[in-house]
């Protein structure tokens, strides 16, 4: 194998999302736009909140891509205008391909809001292809104890393996281009090479300590994206060895689509004829509504 450089190191920024949780943003960002196909990387907290201070992100529209959802600690609970519902807990993922569109809410679990608790996750956007931007809303789920995991022969390297490959491990989430998506634990003294398919663009998003990665031994510092470079078709990462503390980080790469972007808040397409197509679908009512819960008593 042939690792790759770090071609560069973006800062990731502090901002607000949804109704005003706080995230940890690795792009967009003023430094960073996008990593093709990547479109956004948000980080939940970690958050220890107070009793009625989780916040969500109450109905809103999404055309043309697709939202992952990665809960590390607390708990998501999901709705949208297809029919579909679902509760997230930790280490469980959402893959929702909104393609041609659909309205969702993505609110904190009853128990988070009135007891409080520990809030982890991430938030990735993942774009399509122009042939696939309009078609029909999908979600997998999959729970924690579904993820595929591995770790390297000497034991130090862990991998939960949400989408590709690693360590002899193959995941289970089904992907409309290939994606490599794997969060990697690093105990003290790891040092590991991941294959990363030679075509794939991607980054390394360290989110608990820093880790030292590519040719030349790069430092990327918590919370910075390192963008791996062209050429090699795997990345060096390393533990610093500055303490014994393990270090968490993910590594997230997949196949360029090399397509005009036009991206407008919830909406990612091609051109802005079809931003202001997705603009008018929603606002008359195409990409559907939440319907009220329907309560078992309801059925009878
Ligand atoms: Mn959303």
């Amino acid at each position: 194998m042939t690792s790759r450089t770090i071609a560069s190191v973006a800062p990731g920024i502090r901002t607000f999302e949804g109704e005003g949780f706080a995230v940890r943003r690795a792009f967009p960002t003023s430094q960073l736009d996008s990593v093709d196909p990547f479109l956004l990387l948000d980080e939940m907290g970690p958050s220890d909140l107070s009793p009625g201070e989780a916040k969500g992100a109450p109905d809103h529209p999404h055309r043309g891509f697709e939202t992952v959802t990665y809960l590390l600690a607390g708990r998501f609970e999901h709705r949208d205008s297809a029919g579909h519902a679902g509760s997230l807990g930790p280490g469980d993922v959402q893959w929702m391909t909104a393609g041609g569109g659909v309205v969702h809410s993505e609110m904190p679990g009853r128990d988070l809001v009135e007891c409080g608790g520990r809030l982890h996750g991430f938030q990735l956007w993942v774009n399509l292809p122009a042939r696939d931007k309009m078609i029909a809303p999908h979600y997998q789920e999959m729970a924690a104890r579904k993820i595929p995991t591995g770790r390297s022969t000497d034991g130090l390297v862990f991998a939960r393996v949400l989408a590709g490959e690693a360590f002899g491990q193959r995941a289970v989430i089904v992907t409309r281009t290939p994606i490599l998506y794997l969060h990697l634990t690093l105990d003290a003294g790891a040092n590991c090479e991941i294959p990363v398919p030679t075509e794939f663009g991607g980054f390394v998003f360290p989110f608990r300590g820093d880790l030292v990665a590519g040719i030349g031994a790069k430092s990327v510092a918590e919370g910075n994206v390192a963008i791996l470079a062209t050429g090699g078709d795997a990345i060096a990462l390393s533990h610093p060895g500055t303490d014994d503390s393990a270090r968490e980080a993910l590594l997230v790469a997949g196949e360029p689509l090399r397509e005009p972007v036009a991206r407008y808040g919830p909406f990612v397409m091609n051109t802005s004829d079809e931003i202001r197509q997705a603009f008018r679908d929603y606002q008359s009512g195409k990409l559907g509504r939440i319907l009220p819960e329907i309560s078992p008593l309801d059925k009878e």
